[in-house]
Order: C-alpha cells, then structure tokens, then sequence
C-alpha cells in the first residue's frame, strides 16, 4: 500500500480570482465564516496531536487563495518550525506575492506552486474572471519575486481549456527552456464549472505532448517526482515539464495524499466525498486526540477503497464542493 504521508490544507475557502474552472462569477458559493474556519491553533494542535503522529510529513497550503488567509505567515512560520515537517509547500495564484514572498521566505517557506493559464493578459484576464484593472502584470510580478526570492523549485500550473488557452501550451512549454522552472498542465476536472466543462471538456495531456514533441521534441525526465505529475523535458532545456492527467489516467495507486478543508473536513479522495470526517466538529466538542488520531488511522486504512477507481467501477463520486472549497 502506498504511503500516505502528505496532507493538503485549505487555509481559506475565498479567492480573489475567479478563475472560469474553479469558482466562476456568478457562482453561488456559500463562503464559510471567519468562525467556522479552523484556526491556526487549532490547526496546529490537529498537526502535532493527530497527523504528525500518524505518519503524515509533508504539507501544503492552499486554498481558495491561501495568501488571503489572516496571519498565513506566522502559521507558514510554525508549521516550518515543527522538528518532523520533512517539507512545506504553498499554492498560490501570485497575485499578492510580490509583497509577500520574502516574508514567506523567511518564514521557512521554500517550494511554490503558482496557478497561470495564459502569458496573455487578455486571455489571462478572461480566464481569471477579472473584469477590471487588468491583473496579470502584479500576478507576473508576483512570480518574477518569487524566483528572485529563491522559491526552488518553482512550479507553475496551467489547466488547459479548450479554446480559451490551448493554444497557448508551446509558449508556456517554451518556458522552460531558459529558465529553470517547472511548468504542469492539468487536465480540466468536471468539479467547479460543470457547464463549461460540458461545453470545452478537456484536452488528454498526450495530445499535448504531441504537440509539444512536433515543435521542440520531448523525453522523459529521469528526476521523476512522488507526486501525480509525469514528467518530461524538452531537450537541453533547464526545467521539466509534468503532466497531470487524472481524466486519461487513473493514479489513484500512487496517492499520498488527503485532504483537510479550511472548516475542517478531512477528505481521503479529491473526486470523492465518501469517508470524509468533520475534525473540527470534535476538535471543538472536545473528543479525546486519541480517539481523533483512531478515526484518521481508520481512514487511512480504507482510503484505497475509497478512491477515483471507486467511480471508474461504478460507484459515483460526489461533487458538492469545488476546488476551491476542498483546497485543490
Ligand atoms: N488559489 C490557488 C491557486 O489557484 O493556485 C490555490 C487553490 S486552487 C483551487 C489549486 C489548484 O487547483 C490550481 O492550480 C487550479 O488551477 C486547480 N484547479 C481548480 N479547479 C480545477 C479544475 N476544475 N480542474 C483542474 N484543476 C483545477
Ligand atoms: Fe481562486 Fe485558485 Fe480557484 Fe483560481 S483556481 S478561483 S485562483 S482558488
């Protein structure tokens, strides 16, 4: 059974974004309330009392958009402190980093994953639901401080949606080229923006790497990491290039992860509610840790029942959360 060691945590279930795949305008969100989320006590009590001793060592902040979340820096700060936090990781759409990445930086914070579907401001804007000031250039910035910072590896994330921003997958590719960055196309999942989803679908990442391959050619990388993503390269570029294709391919085996959500569900499966278990709740009513850390050891056992081959043999996922409610 694989190792389930790697927790990802909501933070916030706001964004300012409203990207069309994820929360789009117009959307009816029910957006928890400032006491409903965990808090950063609370949250560290769950990661030294609960999920530390049941084995987990690596996390990530996320959100919704993490960087909104009050007092982010000093929870970045404790959670680098803990002696078995073997790595600590943030996805971010960037828009306030420029402000904020050294601060971060020097909180402990060393990996970032950054969300950017287009090199395009116009593109990048309809894409992001932005219908004011354009935020590209501050969001750009915020990845440019990010590299100067030191932020090693930088990754950057692209969901490719057909024709909103596929035609942009060889300038983002090109990326790689001169820098040492590592840019991951993720297929479209049908969570969040179900209507689009059923008007574009998704593009199978071989078709991108076809694409990629017919224009500056593509191998394997031989630094593969632990987590869902292939990953290749283009030929004597300095970075990698890693394909997440949860649609075309089934990596449910290679899981390590679940999920913890900023009110504090725990969730074993992104495609899937079943098994999901309210910590905060019990947290808040006073159950024993013990009993807590029972209940997660539980779930970690039937998790591997629980995951995406759980839909492909029939049984249906649920979806009444987006990304941005789980912590994509
Ligand atoms: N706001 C931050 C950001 O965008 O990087 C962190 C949260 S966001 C929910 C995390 C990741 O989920 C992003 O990389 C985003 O592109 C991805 N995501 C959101 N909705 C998705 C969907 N329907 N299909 C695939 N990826 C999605
Ligand atoms: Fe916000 Fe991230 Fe969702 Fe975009 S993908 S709306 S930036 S949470």
């Amino acid at each position: 059974m694989n190792q389930v060691d790697y927790l990802r945590i909501s933070l916030i279930d706001r964004c300012n974004f409203r990207c069309q795949y994820c929360m789009p305008e117009g959307a009816e969100l029910d957006y928890l309330l400032r006491q409903e989320l965990l808090t950063n006590e609370e949250l560290l009590t769950l990661l030294q009392e609960v999920f530390i001793p049941v084995g987990f060592r690596k996390f990530r902040l996320t959100g919704g958009e993490p960087l909104l979340r009050p007092g982010v820096v000093d929870l970045v700060r404790a959670i680098a402190s803990l002696p078995e936090t073997q790595d600590l990781a943030m996805t971010t759409n960037a828009y306030l980093l420029a402000s904020m990445a050294q601060e971060l930086y020097d909180a402990g914070l060393r990996r970032i994953n950054i969300s950017l579907d287009s090199l395009n401001p116009e593109t990048f804007d309809k894409v992001i639901g932005n219908r004011g000031r354009s935020r590209w250039q501050q969001t750009w910035e915020g990845i440019q401080t990010a590299h100067r910072v030191g932020f090693d590896p930088l990754k950057l994330n692209v969901v490719v949606i057909p024709g909103v921003n596929d035609q942009e997958v060889l300038d983002l590719a090109a990326l790689t080229i001169e820098r040492c960055w590592h840019v991951r196309f993720i297929e479209f999942m049908p969570i969040g923006n179900a209507q689009l989803f059923g008007e574009s679908a998704w593009v199978p990442s071989e078709e991108l790497r076809q694409n990629i391959r017919d224009t500056f050619g593509l191998m394997e990388s031989n630094v593969q990491g632990n987590g869902p993503a292939d990953v290749f390269q283009i030929p004597e570029a300095k970075g990698t290039l890693g394909f997440i294709s949860q649609m075309s391919e089934c990596f449910c085996d290679r899981c390590n992860r679940m999920r913890l959500s900023a009110d504090g569900w725990l969730r074993p499966c992104l495609l899937n509610e079943s098994g999901q278990i309210d910590l905060k709740t019990s947290l808040r009513n006073g159950v024993d840790l013990i009993q807590l850390r029972a209940n997660v050891r539980q779930l970690l056992m039937i998790k591997p029942e629980i995951n995406f081959k759980e839909r492909e043999s029939g049984t249906p996922g649920t979806y009444t959360r987006t990304m941005s409610q789980i912590g994509g």
